[in-house]
This record gives C-alpha cells, structure tokens and sequence, in this order.
C-alpha cells in the first residue's frame, strides 16, 4: 500500500453515528481512502487484546472512535458506574492501541451534556473542565472528559494530532429504540409507534417524562456524519470542536413531542408525566468556532429530519434496534 493510503476504522460503525457515516461515505468516497465500520461483534474494546486484533486486522492509519456504551437520560441514572468503567476501558484500550501501532490520527466523541451542570451560555469548547457534570450522568461524563485530557497527553508526549468532537443530541435512522436505554426522540418515536399499531384513534394518550419544559438542541445524524468526515479530513487541533446546531435551533422537549405527534399523524392526546426526572434544564452549545470554517453548512430542518427518521422507523420497525 503507498504511503498516502488512508484506512480509516471506525468503532462504533454499526450504531448510529457510524451507521450515518457509512451511508455519507458511500456518496462521497475517495480512491486514497479505505473505510472500515466495526461494532462489538468484530472486537470487545473494554479489552486491551481484542482492541490490538481488530487493529492489527485492519492496520488503520486514521481512527474515528464512535464505539461507547450511550443511552438517555433514564439509562444513565441507573447506571453511572457501568457508563463510567466501560467508557474508561474503551477510550483508553483505543487510544493507547492506536499510539501503539501508530496511527497517525483519531477523532472521538465527546457530547455536550458532559459539560458543567452549573456554568454561563452558551457553552463552548473551553469549559469542558470547569465544573462537576450534572448528576444524572456523572460516569458517562467524566469518561468522556478524559478523552480530552488523555489527548492533550498524546499530544504533550508524543505529539500525536488525537482529538474530539463534541455533538449536541443525535437522533436518525438505526438509533437506539430500547424503551430503557434510549434517548428522547427514539424513546417516544417506539412509544408512538406501538400506541398506534393497532389503531390510531382520538383515546389514546401519549405519556411524554418530564415536564416537557427543558431545552436541547438536536443533530441529525446525517448531518454529524458529514462534519465528522470533515474533521477528520480536514481539521488538525488536538482541541475539541462543537458539532452542534445553531443555538437558534434549541427546542423544547414539548417541540420534539409535538413534532413527533405530526410525524405520525397521532390523534390521541399527549400528558406529561412529571413525576419523572427532567435531567439538565439545558446546555445550549455555542457553534461558533465550526461556523469560523464552515459557515455555510446546511442543517437539515428539524420537522423534515423527524418525519425521514419515522418514515424509516415505520418501514424498518422489525430490524431497528427495539
Ligand atoms: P450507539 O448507536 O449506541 O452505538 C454504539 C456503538 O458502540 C455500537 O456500534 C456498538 O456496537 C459499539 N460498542 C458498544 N460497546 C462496545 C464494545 N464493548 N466493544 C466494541 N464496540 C462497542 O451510539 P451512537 O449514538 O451512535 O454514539 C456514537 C458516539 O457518539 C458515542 O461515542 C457517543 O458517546 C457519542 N454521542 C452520541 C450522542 C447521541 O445523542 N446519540 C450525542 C453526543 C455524543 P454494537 O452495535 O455491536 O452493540
Ligand atoms: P439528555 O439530553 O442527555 O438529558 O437525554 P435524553 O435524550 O434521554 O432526555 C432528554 C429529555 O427528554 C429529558 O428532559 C427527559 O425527561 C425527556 N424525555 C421525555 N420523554 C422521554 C423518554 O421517553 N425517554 C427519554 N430518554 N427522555 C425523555
């Protein structure tokens, strides 16, 4: 292989960031490129020998580092210490493999809810560091947090370019449905779905947590995917980046429920039931530095990136992850 060949491995490849990748990849392929999508089938990465078989089978010279053990709000409050030991082992199996057998670049991935609960907005890619995280996700945060910092080291010791990116909300086609361990918009697309597979009719109600009130700004996948291969193309700091939407873009959780109900043409009524956690009120993130290099970048609407991702979901409903 000449040396200008790039293999790119991306962990995590089979969920939903990586799945979105794959589908861009495959519109804007390059001959000097070759993309490898694994998940937790091709190699266990809590362990340090799997990690260095699956490298040492690909031979990447480019990492983007997707795989995590992720879940919403609920799934991180029952589970921090998991979130934190599996993200710990996976970041650092990954990183330290990928200096080991010199990989000359990885991007990880950050998320904007491991900034501090309490701080000034918007957030951005400086703050990281300067406050404890909100409580609901304490494990998933610091081990996230740690990415930066075991970069800067990569960096400082050894000069290597390994950085983050840190996106706001995701959601799109292959996320996570699992009524326990899923975020927000695939939590209540499979709740409307099965509300309505029978019938979809003026008495049924639609059970929305919380009170509906907190604010989040949210990604399509899609649209990550193609500022992800950016970053890995085109961007080279060991500084962080938001890939996030304009702070304009914020929605409520009552926006996201609402726009879910027009997606799927509901007919019953929603209820909030506040008697469940709210989590954060808000991080709203500030894009500002990807805005200083792509400041045309179009976001898709959220109403039109709601109804691609149920009509999916609707049409794939027995392969998605339920
Ligand atoms: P996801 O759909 O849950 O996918 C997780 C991926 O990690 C899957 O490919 C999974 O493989 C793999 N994985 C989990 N444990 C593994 C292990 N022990 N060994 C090897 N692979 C393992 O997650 P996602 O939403 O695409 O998230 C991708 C990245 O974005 C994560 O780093 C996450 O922290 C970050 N992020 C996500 C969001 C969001 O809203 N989803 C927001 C901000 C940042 P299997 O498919 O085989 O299980
Ligand atoms: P977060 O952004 O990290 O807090 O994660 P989530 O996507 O899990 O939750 C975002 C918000 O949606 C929180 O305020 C939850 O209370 C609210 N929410 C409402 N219904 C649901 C649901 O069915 N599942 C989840 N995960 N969150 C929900």
């Amino acid at each position: 292989m000449s040396d200008n060949k790039k293999v790119i491995l991306v962990t995590g490849g089979s969920g939903l960031v990586g799945k979105a990748i794959e589908t861009v990849i495959a519109e804007d392929s390059r001959p000097d490129e070759t993309w490898v999508f694994i998940g937790s089938k091709d190699a266990d990465l809590c362990d340090k020998k799997s990690t260095e078989e699956v490298f040492a089978k690909y031979k990447p010279t480019h990492v983007i580092h997707l795989a995590a053990m992720v879940g919403g709000l609920f799934h991180n409050m029952a589970h921090n210490l998991d979130f934190l030991r599996k993200n710990l082992h996976m970041n650092d199996n990954v990183l330290q493999t990928a200096h080991e057998t010199d990989v000359v670049k990885v991007v990880s991935c950050l998320s904007t809810c491991i900034f501090p609960d309490k701080t000034t907005y918007p957030i951005d890619e400086t703050m990281i560091h300067n406050g404890p995280p909100h409580p609901s996700n304490y494990g998933y945060s610091y081990a996230k947090r740690l990415i930066d910092i075991a970069n800067r080291g990569y960096y400082e010791q050894h000069g290597r370019i390994y950085t983050s990116v840190i996106p706001c909300n995701v959601f799109g086609r292959h996320d996570n449905f699992h009524p326990k361990a899923s975020h927000v918009v695939p939590g209540l697309m499979r709740k409307l779905y099965d509300l309505i597979k029978d019938g979809n009719t003026e008495d049924k109600t639609f059970v929305v947590l919380g009170s509906g009130k907190p604010l989040r700004q949210f990604i399509y996948s899609k649209d990550l995917a193609k500022l992800m291969i950016w970053v890995l193309r085109e961007y080279s700091s060991v500084e962080p980046i938001i890939l996030s939407v304009d702070e304009s873009q914020e929605v409520t959780i009552s926006q996201v429920a609402e726009t879910l109900v027009a997606a799927f043409d509901f007919k019953g009524k929603i209820v909030y039931d506040t008697s469940a956690a709210d989590g954060q009120y808000k991080k709203t993130a500030s894009n500002a530095k990807l805005r200083s290099y792509l400041p045309d970048f179009q976001f898709t609407p959220f109403e039109k990136a709601i109804k691609e991702t149920v009509d999916w979901y609707k049409t794939n409903y027995d392969l998605a992850r339920n």
